[in-house]
């Protein structure tokens, strides 16, 4: 079952800068930077309610969203839903026939499996689920 939107995720070109602007035009409060090795990206999260706007950064050309980056010059990437059991969400999905980029799911931010759909199935948005581990 989907709980409610977890973030919505930007990608920048230079994490520090935006960093900077979110905390001190924005005024959003920082909860902090890390590296998703899985998904090639460096990550900076603000909290705004109950929800985070989550920043990536790629780390390198063979990053996931390094194209998204050389494409668009960045932008709003994916929207992520949290699901309280990933499995039972894929398995609900694939009886759909919804495509998921990905056979199994992956280690995300902050002790969570992700897995994103094919954005072809939701009018060209690309959907992360989220289960926190903790
Ligand atoms: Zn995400």
């Amino acid at each position: 079952m989907i709980k409610k939107i977890d973030h919505i995720a930007i990608v920048v070109e230079n994490i520090d800068e935006e960093i900077k602007k979110y905390q001190e035009i924005l005024g959003l409060s920082f909860s902090g930077t890390e590296v998703v090795a899985d998904q090639k990206v460096k990550t900076a999260l603000f909290d705004i309610g109950d929800l985070h706007i989550e920043l990536l950064e790629p780390l390198g050309d063979d990053s996931p969203v390094s194209n998204f980056l050389t494409k668009r010059g960045g932008g709003i990437h994916h929207i992520a839903y949290e699901v309280d059991d990933i499995h039972e969400q894929l398995k609900i999905l694939r009886a759909d026939q919804v495509s998921i980029l990905s056979e199994k799911p992956t280690r995300g931010r902050n002790d969570s499996l992700v897995v994103f759909l094919h954005p072809k199935a939701f009018s060209n948005v690309l959907i992360e689920l989220v289960e926190k581990l903790k």
